[in-house]
């Protein structure tokens, strides 16, 4: 009798979902299949969403182990220490060593550290895990209850920070509240990468809602209650979010597999790493040889059918697939207010129209795997 093929799957990233919902055709090939993750999956579509009060943090996570087990893969609520590539084998938190013939990492993304006293420092909030958002609303929500009204001011103005800020601004109008919120970014305008007509909207939009926006502003360091930039300029913050892009999350520095600096293990079209055709990434964590894609989940999604077929391929000793990055794609921002601001290349909306599409495909992924 042969030897079952041993699969691990670390982080229930969203390929990793996909994988999990389709794991009894890698079963039926003899595979055993473990997917590790120490946490539940937390959806960022709704993420904003769930800071500004629109839902609640049970709509926007789902139990990863449910899924793999309801289609006959095994779960172990852990978190991956390091690989041995050589040895193929990963170390776990708790000491415990698994061995595996095929391994695939899809454990996502963290916030860069941008000035080096904010690392421990609890009153600055990084955008990831997205479970930090719902500590950082229930944290603004006992200030509220408290009488006071905290002075908040997100760092970064791509698509993370303004979605971020216009859903604070909602979080405070809830509660009546009328919170100074201070948006900060380096770049000349908001969302640089939306056509400059939708990051003008956006600015008078925001504005008109009480935001403080600041461009052409690097901070630096972090005084007390004061962020110092590098001008010199000082903006009084007592809770800070850092919003400040994304880059691969540490674990694949500790493969020592091939990585393009800190964007990610370099995979091939067929998406695992140059270097070893037995490691698989996909997601923020992966960085695609002759692409640089953003780190969105999108793109993780759109992986997930190529993963999965070449995890079937490696086993049946047939070619594999080979994955190829769409040009355009769809970016809504919920600003919190019943609106949204959608782009595609040069087109954009902004409007509820936007919002209830946004919603519609949100939630429409998360029954997918519900
Ligand atoms: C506030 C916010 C809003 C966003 N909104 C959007 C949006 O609307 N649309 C969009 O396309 N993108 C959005 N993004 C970007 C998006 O979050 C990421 O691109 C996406 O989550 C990456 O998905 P992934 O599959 O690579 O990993 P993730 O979905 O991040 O999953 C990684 C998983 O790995 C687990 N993990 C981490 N370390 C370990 C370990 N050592 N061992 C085991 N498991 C581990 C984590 O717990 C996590 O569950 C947003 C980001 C933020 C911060």
């Amino acid at each position: 009798m042969t030897r079952p093929t041993t699969i691990i799957l670390v982080g229930a990233g969203h390929a990793h979902l996909f994988v999990a919902s389709r794991v009894a055709s890698l079963v039926s090939l003899a595979a055993h299949v473990v997917l590790i993750e120490p946490d539940e999956f937390w959806y960022s579509g709704l993420a904003s969403g769930m800071l500004g009060g629109m839902y609640e943090p049970a709509e926007d996570r789902l139990d990863p182990r449910t899924l793999i087990e309801a289609h006959g893969g095994e779960f172990l609520r852990e978190r991956v220490e390091s690989v041995d590539t050589d040895g193929r084998r990963v170390r776990l938190a708790d000491g415990t060593e698994l061995a595996y013939d095929l391994l695939s990492i899809n454990v996502g993304s963290q916030v860069p550290a941008s000035f080096s006293e904010t690392t421990d420092d609890p009153d600055v909030w990084r955008v990831k895990p997205i479970s930090n958002l719902w500590k950082l609303r229930e944290r603004l929500e006992a200030k509220f209850e408290a009488g006071q009204t905290p002075r908040v001011t997100v760092v970064g103005g791509g698509s993370t920070g303004v979605e971020l800020a216009a859903n604070l601004l909602a979080l405070a109008a809830s509660h009546r509240i009328t919170m100074p919120v201070t948006l900060v970014t380096s770049t000349d305008r908001l969302v640089p990468q939306a056509p400059p007509r939708a990051s003008r909207t956006l600015h008078q939009r925001l504005s008109r809602r009480g935001l403080t926006i600041r461009t052409h502003t690097r901070i630096v360091r972090r005084e007390g209650q004061t962020l110092i930039a590098q001008d010199g300029s000082r903006i009084e913050a007592e809770t800070v979010v850092l919003a400040t892009g994304l880059e691969a999350h540490a674990l694949v520095y500790r493969t020592g597999l091939p990585l393009r600096c800190r964007d990610g293990l370099r995979v091939t079209a067929k998406l695992h790493s140059i270097a070893d055709t037995r490691v698989f990434a996909t997601g923020d964590c992966a960085a695609l040889e002759g692409h640089n894609l953003p780190k969105l989940g999108v793109f993780g999604m759109r992986q997930s059918a190529y993963l999965h077929a070449n995890l079937l391929s490696s086993i049946a000793g047939r070619p594999m697939m080979e994955y190829k990055p769409q040009k355009q794609y769809l970016a809504i921002l919920n600003l919190g207010d019943g609106t949204a601001l959608a782009t595609w290349g040069p087109f954009w909306w902004n409007g509820r129209v936007s919002m209830w599409l946004k919603d519609r495909i949100d939630r429409r992924f998360l029954d997918t795997y519900r």
